[in-house]
């Protein structure tokens, strides 16, 4: 499938803001939001204030970088929130959350989502001791989530979590570092989301 490969950077400063898509760098001085914080592009200075689509618009775009997928997919993501009973703002958010990829990238398993997908797609990831080379798996509440039984895979997850130390996992998962383990203790809430989200800018532009 497609895939953005040009500067991560470059997509935060699109954005305006921290979208952590690089991992410890993001924490330091070199991030690029901190050392110029303008769009990326040539005549930038000059652009005028965004329409209300374009505020939307932007939020969209967002969200899809921040869990690093495509519009395809987030078309298919919208029409199952839509689906679903209660906000569907909230639902297309939480079932983000859930993805695997991003959940690898919680547990401070990978120190980005790109390399967390990278992990879960070479097939380092397993659920319930099952391999689960699905980046857009969704996890369920009860899911352990623990890299697979293999010297080099373990060695660099224990690398990761020792970069990532810092890091606070979601009040929703819970890590045990000792044995390399994750666990999704109940659903994501809305207050648990991590993307920095106005979802219903997004629910106003996709339901049009
Ligand atoms: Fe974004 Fe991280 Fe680059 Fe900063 S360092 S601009 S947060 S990807």
């Amino acid at each position: 499938m497609a895939r953005y490969v040009g500067p991560q950077c470059r997509l935060c400063r699109r954005e305006g803001e921290k979208l952590f898509l690089k991992g410890i760098r993001c924490d330091t001085v070199k991030c690029a939001i901190t050392k110029r914080k303008y769009p990326p592009g040539q005549f930038t200075w000059g652009r005028g204030k965004l329409s209300k689509y374009g505020i939307q618009f932007r939020e969209k775009q967002k969200v899809k970088r921040y869990y690093g997928i495509l519009e395809r997919q987030f078309k298919n993501y919208f029409k199952k929130a839509e689906r679903q009973k209660g906000n569907t703002g909230e639902n297309l958010l939480m079932m983000l959350e859930r993805r695997l990829d991003n959940v690898v990238c919680l547990l401070s398993f990978a120190s980005s989502r790109k390399s967390a997908r990278q992990l879960v797609l070479h097939g380092h990831i397993t659920v319930n001791n099952k391999k689960v080379d699905i980046a857009s798996y969704l996890v369920k509440s009860g899911d352990i989530i623990k890299p697979k039984d293999d010297e080099a895979t373990q060695n660099i997850v224990k690398a990761n979590l020792e970069l990532m130390k810092g890091r606070n996992v979601p009040a929703w998962m819970q890590l045990r570092v000792d044995t390399l383990e994750g666990q999704v203790i109940q659903l994501p809430a809305r207050e648990d989301i991590s993307a920095p989200a106005q979802e219903q800018l997004i629910v106003e532009l996709c339901s049009k």
